[in-house]
């Protein structure tokens, strides 16, 4: 019989990435339980190294970054636009930048088009704790400010059409780039591969936790309020009197697993379209207003465009898809005049597709499971953090409350 007991954390996503090294580095003795072949879950490399989709950090995202720190990787995440977002606009070819926080909007060089006294009283009923409905609604009075800067923040936050996007979810988000350096937009310049999971995992192993991948968590066996059993494809796991489980899983596999327990059950895609195209000159992070690209990262590996709350475009096959975008990515690239040759032809593009990539935050609380679900287990996962919406910053918070919540 093991003398000192184990802590078990199923699910090697950020979350369960972050409550084994809080675990680990408090001098227990960790298990991390991983069903793929490889960490990250939602926020991964492929195979090829690609990323599943671009990630960003904003520096309101303070655990995030702190957790970055943490494992060595705080520097390879690089503040890709510190003069401000540029935006390029298809409608009618304008290019400006626009700050993400207010704080900067000082500088009317980077304010927001449609910005007047009432939609900046709107803004801050929409930042108010009081109430909820559509984002859209809320800001129905004034468009200009929606399309400009309303709506590809909510869409690239919520990950949710502003039509159905809570303005409570959008409030949130909202305060907490109103804090000096909150709206420093930060990206991996390598990848998350190199940037994020390599790092994460080197710690985790030099703090001493076990890391098995392969190993899905297929059922638990319950005996009055706590778990006695873990059972994976080829092995059971007989947990011992202290032993602990911290369940670092997305909502679907909890519900499997835990079938008394409610779960959001709504999600959003994301669509990625990852053009084999080097990027010249420094990081770039531009946004696109008025076609299928939203987001448009340039770094020397290629140029990737993320499109979120993706209902529609998820369905579309992608030949068509990557003249489209790349249409627009040159246009962009053009108005903002970035480095290196912009062909008329799209280079090769891989398309990714996450049909779940996180809950809809739509109107109205989803449900918010306690974190203690059985005397031995805990949930972590960016969708149990009940203050902000499913993002890194999320489930790294999760991760840590988790840890926090393992009895020694
Ligand atoms: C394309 C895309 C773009 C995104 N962009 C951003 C962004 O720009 N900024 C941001 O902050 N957030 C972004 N997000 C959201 C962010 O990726 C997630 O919020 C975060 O990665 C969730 O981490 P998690 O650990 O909670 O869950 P997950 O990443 O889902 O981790 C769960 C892990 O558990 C494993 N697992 C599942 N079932 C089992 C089982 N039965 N047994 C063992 N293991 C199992 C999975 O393989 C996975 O590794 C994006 C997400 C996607 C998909």
């Amino acid at each position: 019989m093991s003398l000192q007991a184990t802590c078990h954390v199923i699910g090697a996503g950020v979350a369960g990435l972050v409550a084994a090294l809080r675990l680990a580095q408090s001098g227990r003795q960790v298990v991390l339980h991983e069903a793929t072949p490889v960490a990250g879950g939602r926020c991964r490399a492929l195979p090829d190294g690609t990323d599943n989709g671009t990630h960003a950090l904003m520096g309101a995202n303070r655990a995030a970054l702190r957790f970055l720190s943490d494992i060595g990787a705080r520097d390879a995440w690089v503040e890709a636009e510190p003069e401000g977002l540029p935006v390029f606009d298809l409608a009618d070819g304008s290019a400006r930048r626009i700050a993400a926080s207010p704080l900067a909007w000082r500088d009317p060089a980077k304010r927001p088009p449609g910005l007047s006294a009432s939609g900046i009283l709107a803004l801050l009923r929409l930042a108010l704790p009081i109430g909820d409905r559509p984002v859209a609604a809320a800001m129905a009075a004034h468009p200009v400010l929606y399309r400009a800067l309303i709506e590809p923040l909510t869409v690239a936050a919520l990950n949710t059409p502003g039509h159905e996007a809570s303005s409570a979810r959008l409030g949130v988000v909202l305060r907490r780039l109103g804090r000096p350096g909150a709206g420093a937009l930060l990206v991996a310049r390598d990848g998350l591969g190199p940037d994020l999971i390599a790092p994460a995992l080197r710690t985790l192993e030099q703090a001493g936790a076990t890391i098995r991948f392969g190993a899905r968590l297929r059922a638990m066996t319950e005996a009055e309020g706590r778990i006695i059993a873990l059972h994976f494809g080829d092995d059971s796991i007989m947990l011992q009197a202290r032993d602990e489980i911290v369940l670092a899983l997305p909502p679907w596999e909890v519900a499997r697993l835990i079938p008394k327990l409610r779960v959001p059950e709504r999600h959003a895609p994301i669509l990625n379209l990852h053009f084999a195209h080097r990027g010249k000159g420094p990081v770039r992070f531009i946004g696109v207003l008025g076609g299928l690209t939203q987001w448009v990262l340039v770094r020397p590996s290629g140029v990737s465009v993320t499109v979120s709350a993706a209902d529609a475009e998820v369905e579309e096959q992608a030949p068509d898809l990557a003249p489209r975008a790349w249409a627009e990515i040159r246009a962009a690239a053009k108005a903002f005049g970035l480095p290196g040759d912009w062909p008329e032809s799209p280079p090769a593009m891989r398309a990714v597709k996450e049909r779940r990539a996180t809950p809809r935050h739509a109107v109205g609380m989803p449900p918010q499971p306690l974190r203690q679900i059985y005397r031995n287990l805990v949930l972590a996962g960016d969708w149990t953090w009940p203050r902000l919406p499913a993002t890194i910053e999320a489930a790294v918070l999760s991760g840590e409350a988790a840890a926090k919540a393992v009895p020694r």
